[in-house]
């Protein structure tokens, strides 16, 4: 089936680990790109993005962290990014989804395992949809970011930071989404002082919530924020 050839990126620095990850990954009918280190795998990924990024977390240079905190930062689609970590380095999840991760893997993993973690994250970012998004009553169109809810078009103005941080939220569904990579993403660094979020999220509240029954823009304290498919 078509639609399950995926379009891979490795990065991982353990040259006999790689190796093997590609060769089952392409005995599958994948297409596997690879990179060493995290610097040349991240540009990769910025001018091609991969269907999923496989990305090792403990890189010399950049590290897997830093990847995908910079991937969130430059890219302006959600690459699926699977975190693969050693089990001693296993506190660093909490830090991998903090920098955007969706999903990890423990090493050593089996080649079922990475194989199906890979087909559902891709499906879950909608492989043979590359335009549309569904979240519950909700279609955002990447295309130009124009979203409606329960048929109704939403009043968000075209590449406004409300209708951007929608479609933010609405690439990294069901994940939440921290402040800091929302803030990264938006402004890069050069964020403005104080809370730059604030009022573009009352706007898009405006527009997405307040005209329907239900929250689908919720707020994760002391994390960041997340859409709810079933307000
Ligand atoms: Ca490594």
């Amino acid at each position: 089936m078509d639609a399950e050839r995926l379009r891979l990126l490795l990065i991982e620095d353990n040259l006999p680990l790689a190796s093997a990850i590609m060769h089952m990954l392409q005995a599958q009918g994948h297409l596997v790109d690879f990179a060493a280190d995290g610097r040349t795998g991240l540009r990769m990924a910025l001018a091609a993005p991969p269907d999923v990024l496989l990305l090792d977390l403990g890189l010399p240079g950049l590290d897997g962290i830093g990847v995908c905190q910079r991937l969130r930062a430059g890219s302006d689609r959600h690459v699926p990014v699977l975190m693969l970590t050693a089990r001693d380095a296993l506190d660093d999840k909490l830090q991998g989804f903090a920098s955007g991760a969706d999903d990890y893997l423990v090493k050593p993993f089996d080649d079922a395992e990475l194989l199906a973690r890979c087909l559902a994250l891709a499906r879950r970012h909608h492989i043979g949809q590359p335009h549309l998004l569904r979240i519950g009553p909700l279609n955002v169109d990447r295309r130009d970011g124009s979203a409606w809810r329960e048929g109704v078009a939403l009043h968000l103005q075209p590449q406004s930071l409300p209708q951007r941080i929608l479609l933010a939220l609405a690439d990294a569904w069901p994940r939440t989404v921290t402040r800091s990579e929302l803030i990264q993403r938006l402004w890069g660094d050069e964020a403005p002082p104080s809370d730059p979020l604030r009022s573009h999220l009352y706007l898009l509240r405006q527009a997405l919530d307040r005209p329907f029954q239900g929250e689908m823009l919720r707020t994760v304290h002391g994390v960041g924020f997340r859409l709810e498919a079933m307000p």
